[in-house]
């Protein structure tokens, strides 16, 4: 389809012109995020793509961006929250961590990588360096390894 075939005809409506507002930069590369991963961008998509793709490598839970969804007054479900952060995650957008069995954290960096875990604090957050794998075991026969996930878990030290 050409550009030509857009253009609204003019003259028909005695009305001010309406000029749809151009999308600005967060949206478009939303956009552009969503259409290359094949999503449809449904608003509440956008919404939440915005939240999570636009302000760097974010580690976060579906309670968490679904009380700053509501702060950007973006009125989501928790559900339609967590639907759409699995939706992201099957399309490769975000990885998923579960850091202590119950709570998934999801990482807008969804390359292998090592984390710590505050407990008490919810927290999940890169290991920067200090890791090295020298080994991984041989697969059982049959089986290749899919992924990795190392998990340090920290906890405040008691005061002495
Ligand atoms: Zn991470």
């Amino acid at each position: 389809m050409d550009m030509q075939a857009t253009t609204i005809p003019a003259g028909d409506d005695s009305g001010p012109d309406v000029v749809a507002p151009e999308p600005d930069e967060g949206v478009q590369r939303c956009l552009q995020l969503l259409g290359d991963a094949g999503l449809r961008p449904t608003r509440q998509r956008l919404a939440l793509g915005q939240l999570l793709f636009l302000r760097g490598h974010r580690h976060v839970t579906a309670e968490g961006l679904h009380e700053e969804a509501m702060a950007a007054n973006a009125y989501l479900s928790l559900a339609t929250v967590y639907n759409t952060l699995n939706q992201f995650t099957e399309a490769g957008l975000l990885r998923r961590t579960a850091a202590d069995g119950i709570k998934s954290f999801f990482d807008t960096d969804t390359s292998v990588h090592p984390h710590f875990y505050l407990e008490g604090e919810d927290l999940l957050v890169d290991v920067a360096d200090g890791l090295t794998f020298t080994k991984l075991p041989e697969a059982l026969p049959g089986h290749e390894i899919a992924r990795l996930d190392v998990i340090v878990h920290l906890r405040r030290k008691r005061a002495t």
